[in-house]
């Protein structure tokens, strides 16, 4: 179900018409059927008013199976305030608000700067995962999972 389909679902089982449905959002009718034809998205605030009003987590509202993986630095995206945002405002579920704000990267980072940066994470990783990787594992390792996302790929 993707997110035209649950403001739909959400409004309905709240027995909204869209005009009371806006009004909960301080948003026009207009913006509540576009939203629902998806013709629009909803920008990251509106989001976090829908999901506070009508009490439906973020991954809910999104129609997220699972937990979106940041496709520039690997980090689970979960909450919120995690998601990156396209220039207008809209959330993006492939990158995560640290490398991805406003429609563009907020860094230039290259692979390798990208693997280091990670690695100071290291410890949290490890213990995060029961292993216990050396900062040479963990480089390699990081550096495969890494070519594997799209910000990555085609760039060996
Ligand atoms: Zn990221």
């Amino acid at each position: 179900m993707d997110l035209q389909e649950v403001i739909v679902e959400i409004r309905e089982k709240n027995g909204l018409s869209q005009e009371e449905m806006a009004n909960k959002l301080f948003v026009t009718r207009q913006a509540v059927s576009r939203w629902e034809h998806g013709e629009t998205y909803p920008t990251i605030e509106t989001l976090k008013a829908i999901s506070k009003t009508f009490e439906v987590d973020i991954a809910t509202l999104l129609g997220l199976q699972e937990t979106p993986i940041c496709q520039s630095c690997a980090m689970p995206i979960q909450n919120i305030d995690d998601f990156g945002t396209n220039a207008d405002d809209t959330v993006t579920t492939e990158y995560c608000s640290h490398c991805y704000k406003g429609g563009s990267f907020t860094h230039n980072r290259t692979v390798e700067e990208m693997i280091e940066s990670n690695l100071r994470f290291l410890d949290a990783f490890n213990a995060e995962n029961g292993t216990a990787y050396s900062e040479e594992e963990a480089r390699s390792i990081f550096k495969a999972h890494l070519l594997t996302l799209k910000r990555w790929q085609n760039r060996a």
